[in-house]
């Protein structure tokens, strides 16, 4: 056990640029032959367009990242031992899969979790984040559909994570593989058998537990932040679990179809100002 985790570990050190372009396309190929079979909800809108659609937004996500990246290591660097010393596995001498353990917990609480939360706290950052909910038709790609300038926010919340962690290089990447798997998988529009989902939900983000996420109404939309652990969203009381066969994806601020599926509409759309939460005279039981 410990050797393959030293593998693993080694793996990531030095993981090809080539392996994660793989991942991204093949988790992608992956999730859209499933959900061709074992679908959600019925996929009756035009695939390729939405797909070519979320993918514009997910390239300009890889497009601000790339010169980003080179920080994130540059982090991972000055934190290690050799350095500043500086973070939770640093100061707490651990066992390697302890290591993997905590270091995925507290990035993924970080890096994920908190910055998904603040987003949908702070206006400003909402009209970043709200690109990602104006989706009506979620599937696996829509895992990826992010504002620009969304990376930014998220960049500084991975730094931090980073930092808090003292993650040394091969666990950001560790950390970055499995986000990316869990985004795809969480979002996907496929039906996983109800066993499998209430073992799997226990410790992951399953698409059971996301999709209500997507609804175009709050509370709901406020709810299930989670990416990779399911917990965070336990712990802090924001889990729910609901009847999935009622949810309606998409915003209900921005209900107009045509402008959703408008590009230059979703790019424009943080400075445009922020549109007021919809009040409802009577509340939503899902
Ligand atoms: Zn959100």
């Amino acid at each position: 056990m410990e050797e393959l985790l030293i593998e693993v570990k080694n793996y990531f050190m030095d993981m090809p640029t080539k392996h994660r372009s793989i991942l991204l396309v093949g988790g992608l190929a992956l999730f859209m032959i499933l959900e061709q079979g074992i679908p959600f909800f019925e996929m009756t809108y035009n695939r390729t367009k939405h797909t070519l659609h979320n993918l514009f937004f997910t390239l300009t996500t890889i497009l601000v990242n790339l010169p980003l990246a080179f920080l994130l290591l540059e982090t991972s660097r000055l934190v290690g031992p050799e350095h500043y010393n500086f973070g939770v596995l640093n100061w707490i001498e651990m066992d390697l899969w302890l290591q993997m353990l905590v270091g995925l917990m507290l990035m993924d609480f970080i890096g994920a979790w908190l910055i998904h939360f603040i987003e949908h706290k702070i206006k400003v950052l909402w009209q970043f984040h709200v690109i990602h909910h104006t989706d009506q038709h979620v599937d696996t790609t829509s895992g990826n559909r992010h504002h620009p300038g969304e990376s930014v926010f998220r960049f500084i919340f991975t730094a931090l994570a980073i930092i808090v962690t003292g993650a040394p290089i091969w666990l950001v990447f560790f950390y970055q593989t499995m986000s990316l798997i869990l985004t795809q998988f969480n979002h996907s529009n496929i039906r996983v058998p109800k066993w499998l989902d209430s073992f799997l939900v226990l410790f992951f983000c399953t698409p059971d537990m996301h999709r209500v996420h997507h609804h175009h109404r709050q509370p709901y939309s406020d709810s299930n932040y989670g990416n990779i652990f399911s917990f965070w969203d336990r712990i802090f009381g924001t889990y729910v679990k609901v009847d999935n066969e009622k949810l309606v994806y998409g915003v209900d601020t921005y209900p107009d179809a045509k402008d959703v599926e408008s590009i230059g509409f979703l790019l424009k759309l943080p400075f445009v100002g922020y549109r007021k939460m919809i009040e409802y005279e009577k509340e939503e039981k899902l």
